[in-house]
Order: structure tokens, then C-alpha cells, then sequence
């Protein structure tokens, strides 16, 4: 039997209902490093927590479920979760990659895999030909954002999928800005998703965590031997919390979705607000293609405005929406992007994207819309 994904977020794995000698509707966290043998070269199926611990595993599931992938790896954050997908590569080996991306991924790309020899081009996605062009016979991944961080760009995961497939190519994307409840990037054929289990998946801008889920059985194994050997799983207690996030999402994702549509449609009729970027808007240029592969438009709100001046006071004077990094949780937060989470992309191609003094970014929360709008309107007018 198939069911809904509000329905999976609740029960995700339903064999645990069957297994769990309790019948604890709510997982239990299994807060311990290792695990009893019940004889010489028997196992319960649990050895230590760095191989895998119960809760985590339920975890696993739930995601790997949501996803439609055959397996997922918890990670202690995203960046720990692309710390270990990048030990895939070896020297020589070349990736490209989204030329807007989350800034600590470019971070990572350029101040580590590099120095381990892994070269990463970064070129624009959403243009098809680009990424032929830039195919050599050491490319073995594409990694892609859809929507991008901040700028929202949009790539057609099935066009580039069919490349990908048909130069042996790896298609990794990072999901976290569409969440699985709004697009399920496996079933568009890509290979591996990568998620800030921080941001919608946990919800609550509580803890972090990170996700990498995998198509099939192979990339599994050498993503299990990676987290094994390297030790970045995720803590029971956090697994937990993240088990508890997810129960809500589809009612988090649906109602965030709301508000941040009507915020998006408020700034375009903003004097001070030059641009919207929102793909949910009919107006932004990746619109079609986004509706094409997903089944909704996420939170996620960029825009710029007049000055700089205008920006540094409409973060100054906020009172709901707090100034802070991260997104996707239930309370609005609004990033600056040129000075957090891009803040170590040079000038120069941080700027030519769009990312300079007047970029503000908005992830939406579940306030009360008129609370939202009414705190916009004082931070922007008053
Ligand atoms: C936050 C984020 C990451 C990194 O995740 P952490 O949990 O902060 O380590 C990666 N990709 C995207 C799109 C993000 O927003």
C-alpha cells in the first residue's frame, strides 16, 4: 500500500510499528554509544552509535521514504552531510556545480575539495548548454540547487538528469529550500539529495542536522562506509528532534507557502522594493520550470531594494521577523546575505550575481499573515 507523504511524515517507517515492543507512538530516543552482543559473533543488529543507533535508523527511514530514495544517511549538519558526499571523489576528479549556491558550499568546494585536488566549475544550470560545454572526461558530478541560494534560480532537473545519465555522470541536488513535500528530486532522476535537515526538514530552528539520500544500493554502501569511518552521524537525541519536525512539515510547508505568496505579491507594489524573486510568483523567469518538476514554490523570498540604507533599516526595525541566519522554521528570520551566508564569496562574483547592499532574504514562518505585513510595512515606511 502506498500512502500520502502528510501521511508518511507521521508513520514514515511503518515497520517499526510492528517491531517497537512498546508500541511507543512517539520513537523512543536510544541514548547510548554502544550495544550488548547476546553471544560471541552475534549482534542484535546494533554494535556502536557510530555505525548506526535505533533512532537514528528510524530516521533514516522516514527520510528515505519521503524522498523515494532507497536509503538515507542522518549527518550532524548539511555541511557535515557534504563533507562526506565529496569523499566520493577522488584527486583529478572534476564536478560542476550551480554557479548560485549556499555559501557555505561554495566554502567547502573551493577551501577544501580543492586543496584535495577535487577541481569544481561553476557555471549557470538553468542554461543546459553551459553545462555541455563544460563536460570533460574527468567530470563525474553536477550538483545542483533548485531553487538557488538567494537568487532563486531555477534548473530543469529532468533535462539535466538526461545529461548527467548519458555521460556516466553523478546528479546530486540539494533539496533543502523545496523540502520532499514539494519535490521529490529522485523521482527526476537525480542520484543522490543532500539536505539541511537544519532548515524545513527539523523546522524549528532548533538543531542542526544534515541528510544525503541515496537512488540505489551502491552509492549507499560507500556513503555507509564514509559515515562509519568518518563520524558525523547524527545523535540519537537529535534524531529525535528531527523525527519530531517532521510529523508537521506538510502543514508547515503548506502554510508558510501561503503567507510567503502574499508577502512576495505586498513587496512587488513597494516603491522601495525594486525586485521579487519568488518563484512562486508568475512573474519570475523559472516560474514554468519549477511548476513542471515540483508542486509548489517553498518560503523562500529574495529582494532588492533601493539603497543601502534602506536594507540595513528595514533589518534594524523588524520586530516579528528576526535578523538572523538560517531559514525554514517556523519563525520568519531575514539574512543579509552579501554579510552572512555569503559573506566569504569574493566581491567581485558575489556582486555579478546580484548578492551586493541591497539583497535582502526572507524565509517565512507561520505568524499570523496581518502580523507579518504590518511588520514589513513599519520597518519599511515608518
Ligand atoms: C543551510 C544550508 C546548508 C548547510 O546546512 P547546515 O545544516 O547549516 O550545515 C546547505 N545547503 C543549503 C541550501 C542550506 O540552506
Amino acid at each position: 500500500m502506498s500512502y500520502h507523504i502528510n501521511t508518511k511524515c507521521l508513520y514514515g517507517n511503518m515497520e517499526s510499528r510492528k517491531t517497537e515492543p512498546t508500541g511507543a507512538i512517539s520513537y523512543p530516543i536510544y541514548q547510548t554509544a554502544t550495544f550488548a552482543h547476546p553471544g560471541v559473533g552475534e549482534s542484535t543488529g546494533y554494535d556502536y552509535s557510530r555505525l548506526q543507533n535505533p533512532t537514528r535508523e528510524q530516521l533514516e527511514k522516514v527520510v528515505a521514504t519521503l524522498e523515494n530514495g532507497h536509503e538515507a544517511v542522518a549527518f550532524s549538519s548539511g555541511m557535515a552531510a557534504t563533507n562526506a558526499l565529496m569523499e566520493l571523489f577522488r584527486p583529478g576528479d572534476h564536478v560542476i556545480a550551480s554557479d548560485d549556491l549556499y555559501g557555505g558550499t561554495i566554502r567547502i568546494f573551493n577551501h577544501i575539495n580543492r586543496k584535495n585536488g577535487i577541481q569544481v566549475d561553476f557555471v549557470d544550470t538553468s542554461n543546459l548548454d553551459a553545462i555541455i560545454d563544460n563536460i570533460t572526461e574527468n567530470t563525474k558530478a553536477i550538483y545542483i540547487e533548485t531553487p538557488t541560494n538567494p537568487m532563486m534560480n531555477v534548473t530543469d532537473l529532468r533535462a539535466v538528469s538526461k545529461i548527467a545519465k548519458s555521460n556516466n555522470i553523478l546528479l546530486i541536488v540539494d533539496n533543502t529550500f523545496l523540502s520532499p513535500y514539494f519535490q521529490n528530486p529522485i523521482v527526476l532522476g537525480a542520484d543522490i539529495v543532500l539536505h539541511s535537515g537544519t532548515k524545513f526538514l527539523g523546522g524549528h530552528n532548533d538543531t542542526l542536522a544534515g541528510f544525503l539520500v541515496l537512488a540505489n544500493e551502491t552509492l549507499t554502501e560507500q556513503i555507509r562506509f564514509i559515515v562509519k569511518t568518518t563520524g558525523a552521524g547524527l545523535s540519537p537525541f537529535d534524531s529525535w528532534l528531527l523525527l519530531r519536525g517532521i510529523k508537521t512539515l506538510p502543514i508547515r510547508m503548506e502554510k508558510q507557502q501561503e503567507n510567503a505568496l502574499v508577502l512576495a505579491k505586498w513587496l512587488e507594489q513597494q516603491d522601495k522594493v525594486k525586485s521579487v524573486y519568488y518563484v512562486g510568483l508568475p512573474s519570475h523567469i523559472g516560474y514554468q520550470v519549477n511548476k513542471s518538476q515540483a508542486s509548489g514554490a517553498g518560503s523562500m523570498i529574495s529582494f532588492h531594494v533601493d539603497s543601502e540604507q534602506t536594507a540595513t533599516r528595514i533589518l534594524e526595525k523588524v520586530q516579528i521577523i528576526q535578523y538572523a541566519e538560517s531559514l525554514g522554521g517556523v519563525e520568519s528570520l531575514m539574512t543579509y546575505p552579501m554579510l552572512q551566508t555569503h559573506a566569504d564569496v569574493p566581491k567581485k562574483i558575489r556582486e555579478a550575481k546580484g548578492i551586493n547592499e541591497r539583497l535582502l532574504r526572507l524565509s517565512v514562518g507561520i505568524e499570523h499573515i496581518d502580523d507579518l505585513l504590518d511588520d514589513l510595512a513599519q520597518a519599511l515606511h515608518d
